[in-house]
């Protein structure tokens, strides 16, 4: 298994539930180190652009709506595995599916506001860390 770097959101409804040092330690219990972290409040150009793959579904509107709500911590999360890693610690996209001990089982009330993004694969990792962190917002670690 290769080390891989994941682009993680602890979206606004999550956030708002003053949930993010619990998440963030479900991350960090599985192996994952944040190597990036960046408290932002999306503009609607960023959450349009960042949700852009999903610009034609019924959904999108009220996502992004959802998505600029109230401030969100964006990650990104270094670790062996990490993309696939992430996706199984945050449990499936509607929360009535996540499997228990989820992020999502624990924290999400419904298939829209449902607490945490995650890249699904090497691309869109790759595509999403640059669209937050351009070239110079992760820290490696060295120690
Ligand atoms: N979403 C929604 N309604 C749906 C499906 C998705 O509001 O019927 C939202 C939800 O916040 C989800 C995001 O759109 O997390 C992106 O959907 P995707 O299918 O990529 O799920 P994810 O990768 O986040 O599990």
């Amino acid at each position: 298994m290769a080390v891989e770097r994941t682009l993680s959101i602890i979206k606004p409804d999550a956030v708002a539930k003053n949930a993010i040092g619990d998440i963030i330690s479900r991350f960090e219990k599985a192996g994952l180190k944040v190597v990036g972290a960046r408290m932002m409040h999306l503009s609607r150009e960023q959450a349009e652009g960042f949700y852009d793959v999903h610009k034609e579904r019924p959904f999108f509107n009220d996502l992004v709506e959802f998505m600029i709500s109230g401030p969100a911590l964006v990650q990104v999360l270094e670790g062996e595995d990490a993309i696939a890693k992430n996706r199984d610690i945050m449990g499936a996209t509607n929360p009535k599916e996540a499997a228990p001990g989820t992020i999502r089982a624990d924290f999400a009330v419904s298939i829209d506001e449902n607490a945490v993004h995650g890249s699904d694969a090497p691309e869109t990792a790759e595509r999403e860390i640059a669209f937050f962190f351009g070239d110079d917002g992760v820290c490696p670690r060295t120690r």
